[in-house]
């Protein structure tokens, strides 16, 4: 390896990290997607961060939709929650105070049961359901386990299955806005089935956007229905802080195995999200444990790994970048990664040049593969049979060049496009000489369409000596 890092980082920007300064850092130690929470904050702060990411260039932009998130309404103040309370839950527009818990979503009676369990502050307290209004304007539930609830903390009811689907109202508003801003990706909430992204999609094209979804996973259902969500979906982001909840946090190293292995063998980028790097919202240096999680989310073939409170609100959000490149960077040298199979008999022919890229580069050993795409399609092929040259993408549209930034090892390559294939490829070598990705004596790998079939199609695999290259240039001037 050439010790250029294959593994994508996105980190979650918040008012740790949004100063232009603080961002610039950020993207020079490695982060190559920036993920905007619109969970938190607003519209205002969240244009301001956006055009700040914009001017460090190919940052790409992952918008993040709240989806149908329940949360504990407003509180007069924090409340400690002790075993044995008996906690009254209610839907009616009320300040919430002592053991009365207003929460966001009016049919949340209607849809729990008594004996079920309801968790709030991200699974810290536990509550069983004991009795349900009949008129279903609340109910009542015991402290199992205790804490401290206060405003808007998230609420999740494990096993009810709750009538409320992305994408909400809220996310309608999230999508119009970034589809405004020219984000480069959504990632949607609680997506349960394949039905929810295509309501998402439609949500996307009815505000006239182009974006692609990353369905987040992060729901009981969501696993029941993995094949046909991942299948629908433009990536997957395990989502492990909500999962957590929803499924006990054993299931969750398996889960996400799982889950990569059916994204990596179907060609879907995937991220593993969530408290990877946690102890360094306060400490300059990440636990062993921590360390390892995402040297296994690396190994178990992720294409990206997520930072959250880490860079959004934490005290350390470069050096958690940092942090994250170097353990890429020593688990993808100590060459243990993994390979994705060869593709099955009659599979698309995308399929078969991507895989035989990935086998050329073992004989060839060219400095990089150079992709040249129109929708990112043909990057996403190569990327998909983890070759171990690194991935150029030779793009004709910023936005699609910025897309290709979460998928695993490649890095757009700043060309202006040239309808003439013979003339972009000419242009994509002498970019890559200038900015010493490429030199004259190596060989490199080019794969494209073909001038005998339409655009668009990945269909061609050469390899050429860069010289050659130069040399037909100079006779072509
Ligand atoms: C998660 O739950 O792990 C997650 C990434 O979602 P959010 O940060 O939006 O809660």
């Amino acid at each position: 390896m050439d010790g250029y890092v294959r593994s994508k980082i996105v980190c979650t920007i918040g008012p740790a990290s949004r100063r232009p300064d603080i961002l610039k850092e950020m993207a020079a130690a490695g982060m190559d997607v920036a993920r905007v929470n619109l969970s938190h904050g607003s519209f205002d702060d969240h244009r301001k961060t956006i055009r700040a990411i914009r001017s460090l260039g190919n940052v790409a932009i992952l918008v993040d939709l709240p989806g149908p998130k329940i949360r504990i309404g407003e509180l007069k103040e924090p409340v400690q929650l002790k075993q044995g309370d008996s906690v009254r839950f209610t839907t009616e527009n009320v300040v919430g105070e002592g053991l009365t818990l207003p929460v966001n979503y009016d049919r949340l009676p209607a849809e729990v049961r008594p004996g079920g369990h309801i968790f709030i502050n991200d699974g810290l307290i536990e509550l069983d359901i004991i009795k349900v209004d009949a008129d279903f304007k609340g109910f009542e539930a015991k402290v199992v386990s205790g804490g401290e609830a206060s405003s808007h903390k998230g609420v999740n009811v494990p096993g009810a299955s709750l009538s409320i689907h992305p994408p909400t109202e809220q996310d309608v508003k999230g999508i119009e806005f970034g589809v405004q801003v020219g984000a480069d990706w959504f990632a949607a909430s609680f997506i349960r089935s394949k039905k929810d992204v295509e309501a998402v999609k439609q949500a996307i094209n009815e505000a006239d956007g182009d974006q692609p979804v990353i369905s987040k996973i992060e729901h009981g259902e969501a696993i029941t229905n993995i094949d046909e969500i991942i299948d629908a979906s433009d990536g997957v982001m395990v989502a492990r802080g909500d999962l957590g909840i929803e499924v006990p946090p054993w299931d969750i190293p398996l889960l996400q195995k799982k889950i990569i292995t059916k994204c990596y063998e179907i060609g879907r980028p995937v991220i593993v999200a969530t408290q990877m790097l946690e102890s360094m919202v306060e400490n300059p240096r990440p636990t062993r444990a921590e360390a390892s999680d995402v040297a296994n989310a690396i190994l178990d073939g992720a294409d990206a790994v997520m930072l959250s409170e880490e860079t959004a609100t934490g005290a350390h959000p470069i050096e958690a970048v940092r942090v994250m490149e170097n353990i890429s960077r020593v688990v993808e040298s100590g060459g243990a990664l993994r390979k994705a199979q060869r593709p099955r008999e009659g599979q698309p022919i995308p399929e078969i040049i991507g895989s035989l890229a990935s086998q050329a580069v073992e004989s060839v050993k060219p400095a990089a593969i150079f992709t040249v795409t129109r929708s990112g399609f043909t990057t996403l092929m190569v990327s998909k049979y983890r070759p171990s040259a690194r991935i150029l993408a030779v793009v004709r549209e910023a936005k699609i060049s910025r897309r290709t930034r979460l998928y695993w090892g490649v890095e757009p390559l700043d060309v202006q496009w040239s309808d003439d294939r013979d003339e972009l490829i000419i242009r994509a070598v002498n970019r890559a000489l200038k900015d010493g990705v490429i030199r004259e004596p190596d060989i490199i790998m080019i794969v494209s369409g073909s001038t005998l079939e339409a655009p668009g199609r990945t269909s061609t695999l050469e390899i050429l000596r860069v010289r050659d290259i130069l040399y037909h240039a100079g006779r072509k001037d």
